[in-house]
């Protein structure tokens, strides 16, 4: 079934109306006629199972067969802060973090980067991105798309994980697992957590401090020194299973739906 992402504002009565680019997609590429099923998720994280009704110019015109309860959504706000990378390294990141539920994605440019982002090019390089994150949210049938937003400098970037509920650097140099032991156990639901990744280069010493100072908890992922898509998703994937098992503990408990 076609999957497509919507705005709130977009339904109205048990009805939704697509229009823009998905008409487009939906009538001239997928040649989808009245009587199609339709996979609909709206930004406020709900799914639909959808008929469509008609479409003319301006737009396709569904009506909902019925709220799907599944939640494929975490329980938290996750936001991965991450260094901008070479090339093509940031597209694997992005389709990764999205499949592992985070719902934003800053780049970051810190002291470290190999290559600086050419302005000219970034807005088109978002562009691509967002699609990449589309067609990972509709691969891994996420309820929503994650932003993916305009790079920050490391001092904004740190600035913003201040003001989450839970902050995470993953520093190369430290030693001892128990910052992310704590880290961990911190990872519960309805909270926001920022987990910030370095570029290939890593982080630089006085970015360091300046993350101690807005009391981010420096974690280390191990003895080895991995590739920063590779910290990426090692740490997502922490965030991801902690709150999908505090997720179904709730359920268990008749918490959760
Ligand atoms: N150039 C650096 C490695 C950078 S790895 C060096 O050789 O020392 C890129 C990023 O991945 C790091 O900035 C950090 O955020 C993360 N990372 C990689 N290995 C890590 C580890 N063992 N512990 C914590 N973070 C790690």
């Amino acid at each position: 079934m076609y999957h497509f992402f919507v705005n709130t504002s977009d339904i109205a009565d048990g009805r939704i109306r697509i229009s823009g680019e998905d008409r487009f997609h939906a009538v001239n590429v997928l040649r989808l006629r009245k009587g199609e099923e339709l996979l609909i998720s709206d930004d406020e994280g709900r799914d639909y199972h959808c008929l469509i009704d008609s479409f003319d110019d301006e737009a396709l015109y569904l009506s909902i067969k019925e709220e799907l309860s599944g939640n494929h959504e975490l329980p938290s706000e996750v936001w991965l802060f991450q260094g901008l990378p070479k090339a093509d390294k940031m597209e694997l990141i992005i389709q990764k973090a999205t499949e592992l539920g985070v719902s934003h994605i800053v780049p970051m440019v810190t002291k470290n980067i190999v290559s600086r982002p050419d302005e000219k090019k970034m807005a088109s390089k978002l562009k691509r991105w967002q699609a990449i994150a589309l067609a990972a949210a509709k691969q891994s049938k996420r309820s929503m798309v994650p932003v993916i937003h305009e790079p920050l400098r490391f001092t904004e970037a740190c600035e913003q994980c201040a003001d989450m509920d839970v902050a995470v650097m993953a520093y190369e140099d430290e030693r001892g697992m128990e910052n992310l032991c704590e880290a961990i156990v911190n990872f519960v639901p309805e909270r926001s957590i920022a987990v910030m990744i370095g570029p290939e280069g890593g982080f630089d010493p006085l970015e360091l401090r300046l993350a101690k100072m807005k009391d981010i908890l420096i974690v280390s992922l191990g003895d080895r020194i991995l590739r920063t898509e590779t910290a990426a998703i090692a740490l997502l994937s922490m965030v991801m299973i902690r709150l999908e098992i505090s997720k179904a503990l709730l359920t268990d408990n008749g918490e959760g739906d």
